[in-house]
């Protein structure tokens, strides 16, 4: 294979990416200027190197610190905690644009068929609580996606954080602005501001 093919044959295992939108990639790489090139060179070397998984949200970042940047923002509101079942739902909440508390990613949601909770940082969450606490939490939004592994992982993570929870605390998850089967990360804007709002 030559270079464009094989360069081809990587964006075709890209997620949601055909053949066509691949090679689509490849010319505008060969048609685009030569600093674009440099810049994705540059950009993908430093995903295999700065980029650390931050030890309280657990998303990956390439902030330099132990924390991410959202982690160690001190404007953001330390009164809510989002859940959210992958990387990619915390920018969706962002996208929406009111929510400007912090962040859990909780590594992906409950297989239906096994039920098991196996791979999910479900103990690193219930272990990060108590500090959280301190720092003045009083709501945690499950914010998991609107199909029924979604309903799943919110029902567990529930029962195990009531189990530590001391009453004052509220949990709540998104409310159903969102259509069902609706990944978070594929929602526009207004439709996560619904479900922001009509959390409970
Ligand atoms: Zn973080």
């Amino acid at each position: 294979m030559d270079t464009i093919e094989r360069l081809t044959a990587i964006f075709q295992k890209f997620p949601g990416i055909g053949p066509r939108q691949a090679q689509r990639f490849v010319q505008f790489l060969l048609r685009g200027s030569s600093s674009t090139r440099r810049e994705l060179i540059e950009l993908l070397q430093s995903l295999g190197g700065s980029v650390k998984q931050c030890t309280q949200c657990m998303r990956f970042s390439s902030n330099s610190g132990k924390m991410c940047s959202m982690c160690s923002n001190l404007e953001r509101n330390p009164k809510l905690l989002a859940i959210v079942a992958a990387d990619a739902d915390i920018a969706a909440l962002e996208r929406g644009g009111i929510y400007r508390g912090f962040y859990f990613v909780l590594g992906g949601t409950i297989s239906l068929a096994s039920e098991k909770t196996n791979g999910l940082r479900i103990k690193q969450l219930l272990e990060s609580i108590p500090s959280r606490i301190k720092t003045g939490l009083e709501e945690i939004i499950l914010a998991f996606p609107a199909n029924p592994e979604g309903d799943a992982t919110a029902i567990q993570v529930r029962e195990k954080l009531m189990e530590i929870l001391p009453p004052s605390l509220t949990v709540t998850s998104l409310g159903r602005g969102l259509s069902t089967g609706s990944e978070l990360e594929y929602a526009d804007t207004e439709t996560i501001k619904n479900a922001l709002e009509s959390r409970r």
